[in-house]
């Protein structure tokens, strides 16, 4: 069932007013028989900036990966309850993982351009998935929205890889928008990175989520509270029987009530650095 605490209404106007993009409820993932997170359920706005944060090991990647159906494709990995996007239950019969992963991008922690030119990392979704417009024109667009384009103009035919790394991340972003996707998940996006081109991805993030609805996993407070307009925190739960401790959702609310007026003590104890 829904947990009060989890779920409980939000309190200002950062809170989701035009609809849930996802609603999870009830989600649980376990790798091979073990459960890494359980009783999850809110739901996630559109056009919103929502932070997955808490300890290491709590589950924070584990529900991004369930988000767009990531996990499938780790061995032994199993997801119970549900999560509908856009109302619908992406993991019903009818609903093609590949659609999902295409509507529902990613960005990962390292940034890992493909070994091609700067150009064909971000025409590689089009042309995958058979884009027959100005080809050109996609690619300087989704550049320039990343903020790369006149940094890159005159080496669209030189690797990615030759890029720094804050550049390389904002090429995968780039990638991953030149499919039009409806969500960017975001796995530690900034954490290879150093403190100007992390600085540069968070307003990067900024930017473009009028237009996508970005939700990114952070061990770093400082910016889940910079970047964020809705804030869930995970933590480990009590060990089971045998030991094992499962990651569980503690809190979901808007960043500000999280950071300045949390319901739960153990959110209050790891935002103020008391645990964690
Ligand atoms: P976080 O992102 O909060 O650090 P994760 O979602 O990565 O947490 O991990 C949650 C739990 O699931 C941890 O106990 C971790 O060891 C386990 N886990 C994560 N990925 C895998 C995997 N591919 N195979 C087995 N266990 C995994």
């Amino acid at each position: 069932m829904i947990d009060s605490q989890a779920t409980h209404a939000s309190r200002d106007e950062a809170a989701p007013s035009d609809g849930a993009v996802f609603e999870l409820t009830d989600v649980a993932c376990s790798y091979g028989g073990l459960t890494a997170v359980r009783d999850v359920t809110m739901n996630l706005g559109r056009n919103r900036v929502t932070a997955l944060i808490g300890p290491s090991g709590c589950g924070k990647s584990t529900v991004l990966r369930c988000l767009n159906r990531m996990n499938e494709l780790i061995p032994g990995a199993r997801v119970s309850g549900t999560v509908r996007y856009n109302g619908e239950d992406i993991h019903a019969a009818d609903i093609d993982p590949a659609e999902v992963r295409r509507r529902i991008g990613m960005v990962f922690q390292k940034p890992n351009p493909f070994p091609v030119s700067v150009y064909d990392n971000v025409a590689f979704g089009p042309r995958l998935n058979g884009f027959r417009g100005d080809l050109d024109g996609l690619v300087e667009d989704c550049l320039r929205r990343v903020g790369l384009w006149s940094e890159v103009e005159h080496k669209l035919r030189s690797s990615g890889l030759a890029l720094s790394g804050g550049q390389q991340q904002r090429l995968c972003i780039a990638r991953a928008i030149a499919v039009e996707p409806d969500v960017v998940l975001m796995d530690e996006p900034c954490s290879a990175l150093d403190p100007i081109a992390t600085l540069a991805i968070e307003d990067l993030i900024q930017q473009l989520k009028d237009s996508y609805t970005i939700i990114i996993v952070t061990h770093n407070m400082q910016q889940a509270a910079r970047v964020s307009d809705m804030t869930a925190f995970f933590s480990v739960g009590d060990a089971d029987s045998s030991g094992h401790r499962a990651g569980t959702l503690i809190e979901f609310d808007t960043t500000n009530t999280i950071f300045t007026n949390a319901s739960d003590q153990r959110t209050e104890d790891y935002v103020a650095g008391r645990f964690g």
